[in-house]
């Protein structure tokens, strides 16, 4: 889910998923249960986090900034006041000026025939056209998330039961999306038709769950049923699980992204394990790109499994070149002006004893605009490393996401600016080179060229969308960078 307006501020040069989700149906301990599949979730959303449970006829919500730890860790009395056995839950990525409180989700709201909360990840490419028409019939909007477009569809749906409002609502949307809702005797989950994002479906104790990713479940000891499928909606109550596919088909276009960045490496999603996937993108990089060298260093941690698979595919020996402090929050203040140029050093380092005199294979996972790649190729090569060589897990990032990635407009994405030359030139390297889409693809084990294997969405590095983005261009990417504090 995404802001539709408010200040915003690039702040890095990183791509962010925006947000994860948990929910669980039918447990006693749901709201601990959900606070615990959250923190698995940590890394899809760090700036806020938020539990609706339902006990005895009353939704109670619990919103608030900060890491899941911190909101609902021991004896928090946030998670004291979440009573009942039905709870969802959210991380969200990023917040919006002065509109961050009310954006947090679960939203929540009262419709005829009862409550209903729901949590998003994603981004709806249309929010901004319907939001306008809404708001033209007289709704009244209390966040400027996109999410609430859905509530708010919901609510003037003339379908009973809820269920079908919320079909109904999700049939005049377009994007991304894979939400959970919850209301006073149902768990439902729901995925675009496309598949965009992730949702899996688990059982813990006999209680249904849906979460973003299967880590969510082995921090609970719960066990993966499956993934809910593309256009799937899946409806809990406690008399089972019925599924549902009433929106048109389409094949699925699952975010490749997840599989080179955003999952967790020991989320298995859409059947396949994301650390494995990560280290064959490494051995197909080596494959395609060979370097005569000493030794692959990852830039940690995202780096580490593709630097793996690049170390075993060539040969090279495997250093850890550069640590990472991994006690590096948003919310770090500079000491002063003069000595902000030491940014990247807050959290990599370089092991200088490692890379004194060698030729250097580095691997991140990817380059956005180019300037955190280029200080740490200066910061290695101030570390006495005789060559480096940038090699990237990923196609080059040319174009923005608007399927729930945060991502700067094209034009800051050094990819779409630059060819391979001039970009290795820009950070400094000695050679660079991004692993194929043919590559990636076979990483992944799928064959690219072959028409009847399955796609994934892989728009920022080809610019083929596979969902209309509906809000004027401009706008839409917007929406991503009012998420950004
Ligand atoms: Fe994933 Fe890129 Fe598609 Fe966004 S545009 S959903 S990041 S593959």
């Amino acid at each position: 889910m995404t802001g539709l307006t408010g200040d915003f501020e690039l702040d890095g040069d990183t791509l962010h998923e925006e947000c994860g989700v948990f929910g669980i149906f039918g447990h006693p301990g749901a709201s601990a249960l959900t606070v615990l599949g959250l923190h698995a979730l940590q890394h899809r959303g760090q700036e806020a986090a938020g539990i609706v449970s339902y006990d005895k006829g009353q939704f109670i919500a619990e919103r608030h900034l900060g890491l899941v730890g911190d909101i609902f860790g021991k004896n928090s009395a946030h998670t004291a006041t979440l009573k009942g056995s039905f709870a969802i839950g959210h991380n969200r990525y990023s917040t919006a000026g002065g509109s961050a409180a009310r954006n947090i989700q679960p939203l929540f709201a009262d419709l005829t025939g009862g409550g209903i909360a729901i949590a998003h990840n994603g981004n709806l490419t249309n929010a901004r056209v319907l939001r306008a028409k809404l708001v033209q019939d007289g709704a009244i909007f209390q966040s400027t998330s996109d999410t609430e477009v859905i509530i708010h569809l919901t609510a003037r749906s003339s379908f009973v039961p809820v269920v079908d409002k919320l079909v109904d609502a999700l049939k005049q949307v377009e994007g991304a999306y894979s939400l959970i809702a919850l209301t006073s005797k149902k768990l439902i989950g729901a995925r675009d038709p496309w598949g965009v994002r992730p949702l899996v479906l688990g059982i813990l104790e006999g209680a249904p769950i849906l979460a973003s990713e299967t880590c969510a479940l082995d921090i609970i000891g719960a066990e993966f049923v499956r993934d809910v499928k593309p256009g799937e909606v899946v409806v809990i109550t406690k008399d089972g699980i019925e599924s549902y596919f009433p929106f048109q088909q389409h094949a699925g276009r699952f975010c490749v992204f997840e599989y080179i960045y955003f999952a967790r490496p020991d989320s298995n999603v859409e059947g396949r394990n994301v650390y494995a996937a990560r280290k064959r993108i490494g051995e197909q990089l080596a494959k395609e790109s060979p370097v005569a060298a000493d030794m692959v260093i990852p830039v940690p941690d995202s780096g580490v499994p593709a630097a793996l698979g690049y170390a075993a595919a060539s040969g090279l020996p495997f250093e850890f070149g550069i640590i990472r402090n991994h006690y590096v929050g948003r919310t770090f203040i500079e000491p002063s002006e003069g000595i902000r140029h030491f940014g990247v050093r807050r959290k990599h380092n370089p092991n200088r004893a490692i890379l004194a005199g060698k030729r250097v294979v580095l691997i991140d996972d990817s380059i956005v605009r180019g300037t955190t790649s280029k200080k740490i190729v200066q910061m290695v090569r101030d570390a006495g490393a005789s060559e480096v060589h940038f090699r990237v897990a990923s196609p080059p990032t040319k174009h923005s996401c608007f399927y729930g990635v945060d991502t700067p407009n094209e034009h800051a994405l050094l990819a779409h600016e630059m060819g391979l030359d001039e970009m290795a030139r820009f950070i400094g390297a000695d050679s660079l080179a991004f692993v194929s889409m043919d590559g990636l693809y076979r990483a992944v084990g799928e064959d690219r060229r072959d028409p009847s294997a399955p796609r994934f969405c892989d728009a920022c590095f080809s610019g083929d969308y596979p969902i209309r983005v509906t809000d004027p261009m401009e706008n839409a990417q917007l929406s991503f960078l009012a998420e950004v504090a």
